[in-house]
């Protein structure tokens, strides 16, 4: 049994894909062309936004944003403390300074009431400027924007949302990816519509800021290709990606999003009274980058793990570190005691198998592996 069955979705779509790879090749054009810029076309108008810029990774997407912004030394950017570590990254990659914050701890998304508090200490106890809150859209959940906006706008900050894991979801009629000044999102193989490599985007609805990243991914291109206009970088999508993201970007909009969201009813019916399950507020639907449990203890989660994988069974945890105590940000000199809550999940949540292909009796003999081990 595989995590995330990349190899049954390949299966199902051989022809369309293989033909789309065999496009690109005997067109020997590899880099930007027709097929970019009808993928582009394609997931603005499924998200609902007007501009979607491809770029060479999710990281990049983030870090394009970021440098379109002049974020830089001095500026204070906040993340939630429970997340991938690309998140917090390009905050200092930048030269910029990532304030983390705890998560819900029902949704895991970046709180808005402890986002508030962090804000109005920064502003009191340090020389840093609040400037941007990057919200992630957790485990495919898009977080709390009605209340994000609110802040952002009381404290005059910019949104960007990362959208790496929350591609199909939804927040009130709204999809995930046209939330904040801009967003982003990746295709790494494994995140909800994954590429056959690395692949990312940025969507936003503004003009002049879709214009700054597109030069800064292409070397700071002006007008004239030759004309370099500022220091960019390269960070384009391969053209045989594109390709494979547009038959991909099809079977997500025709049945791989619902299918997720139908293995995730019968894994809570299943689960509900056994272990705590995820639970999607009303108004949101989420893409289920990942199905994620949490256990009583570290123990039972740990001894859970081993149980699962001695059947066959392969779960994850995700994440195991929170932000605040990674080693590359030991310099930040972060209170362990303001993230309990993302400092708990580390300790008790464990991913299990998630994909549009999972088999009802794989969904079954999973579930009762855990009713199992948890009642015994
Ligand atoms: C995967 C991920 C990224 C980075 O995307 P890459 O394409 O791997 O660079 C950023 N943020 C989050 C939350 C992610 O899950």
């Amino acid at each position: 049994m595989e995590f995330r069955d990349l190899k049954k979705q390949y299966c199902k779509y051989k022809k369309e894909i293989d033909h789309a790879i065999y496009e690109v090749v005997t067109e020997t054009n590899f880099i930007s062309g027709t097929h970019v810029e009808l993928l582009e076309k394609n997931l603005a108008k499924y998200i609902g936004v007007k501009h979607c810029i491809s770029c060479a990774n999710g990281t990049d997407a983030l870090s394009l944003v970021l440098r379109a912004w002049k974020i830089g030394e001095g500026d204070a950017v906040f993340v939630p403390d429970f997340t991938f570590f690309a998140t917090a990254e390009v905050v200092s990659l930048v030269g910029a300074t990532p304030i983390f914050v705890d998560v819900d701890p029902i949704t895991f998304n970046i709180d808005p009431i402890k986002l508030e508090k962090k804000i109005k200490e920064v502003k009191v106890l340090t020389k840093l400027n609040p400037k941007v809150i990057i919200p992630v859209d957790l485990f495919g959940l898009p977080a709390d924007y009605d209340k994000i906006e609110e802040i952002s706008m009381k404290y005059d900050l910019l949104i960007l949302e990362d959208a790496a894991q929350g591609f199909g979801g939804e927040y009130k009629g709204k999809k995930a990816c046209s939330f904040g000044d801009a967003a982003t999102t990746s295709f790494f193989p494994a995140k909800p519509l994954g590429c056959y490599g690395d692949g990312g985007a940025i969507f936003t609805n503004n003009d002049e800021l879709a214009e700054v990243i597109k030069s800064l991914r292409v070397h700071g291109k002006g007008e004239d290709k030759y004309d370099n206009v500022r220091v960019g970088t390269n960070s384009r999508l391969d053209t045989i990606q594109a390709a494979i993201l547009d038959v991909k970007l099809s079977a997500f909009i025709k049945h791989e999003l619902s299918d997720v969201n139908n293995i995730y009813q019968k894994y809570n019916e299943l689960l509900k009274n056994y272990v705590d399950v995820p639970l999607i507020p009303n108004g949101l639907v989420s893409s289920f980058a990942q199905y994620t449990i949490k256990l009583k203890s570290q123990q039972q989660r740990d001894e859970l793990k081993n149980e699962l994988m001695s059947k066959g069974i392969p779960s994850l945890i995700y994440y195991k570190k929170p932000l605040h105590k990674q080693t590359a940000f030991n310099t930040l000199n972060n209170v362990d005691e303001d993230y309990a809550v993302s400092n708990e999940l580390s300790r008790l949540v464990l991913s299990l198998p998630m994909h549009p292909y999972l088999l009802d009796s794989e969904i079954e003999f999973i579930s009762k592996s855990i009713i199992e081990f948890v009642i015994r």
